[in-house]
Parts: C-alpha cells; structure tokens; sequence
C-alpha cells in the first residue's frame, strides 16, 4: 500500500491538515500583547477546516483584538523534542449560539 503521509519539509506551504498529520502543535504569538497560545493541529483542523493555511492566524488575538501582529509557527513533536509539560488550549465542546436582528414589521 503506498504512503498518503505527506513529507514534512519545513519551508514548505503547509495546510492544517498536513501539519495535523505531523502531528504539529501551532503556536500563536501576539507581538502586539505578547500573549502565547499552542494549540493541536489536529484540534484546528476541526475548526478552520483542513485547506486553512497554517501561516494565516485563524482569529484575532483574544486579548487585545489584532490579527495583523499575529505571528504563527509550528513545530513537530519528536522522540527528541517530546514537549512534555507546554500547556495546549484544547477545545471543550462547540456552542452554538442565535444572532439577532431587528426588523421592521
Ligand atoms: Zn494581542
């Protein structure tokens, strides 16, 4: 059966999909609040979709509110690089919620 694994080249465009096949943790940092997030690739799959460019932050800073200061890496957990003890967001569960409008009658 031929290997559908994508190879890790670092450099190369990377969707989510492929980093969370690497099992890569993504780390946003905010240059403008310095606030620092890793999360699973493999948990942002679920929630910008696999195509979602690694390199593009999938939202704002939710501290101070910038996108553009947003700065994205990744990184792949490794036998020599284990990454034991970094605390990684992780999704709890998907709420759903109704928007409102007002409408004349
Ligand atoms: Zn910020």
């Amino acid at each position: 059966m031929p290997d559908i694994r994508v190879k890790y080249e670092p450099g190369k465009y990377y969707a989510m999909a492929d980093a969370a096949q690497h099992d890569m943790v993504v780390t946003i940092k905010c240059r403008s609040c310095r606030k620092t997030v890793h999360y699973w690739a493999s948990d942002l799959v679920k929630v910008v979709g696999p195509d979602h460019p690694v390199a593009r932050p999938p939202w704002r800073c939710s501290k101070c509110g910038e996108i553009e200061f947003l700065q994205v890496s990744r990184e792949m957990r490794t036998a020599h690089k284990p990454m034991t003890g970094l605390v990684v967001r992780r999704p709890v569960k998907q709420v759903m919620r109704w928007l409102w409008k007002n409408e004349r009658i």
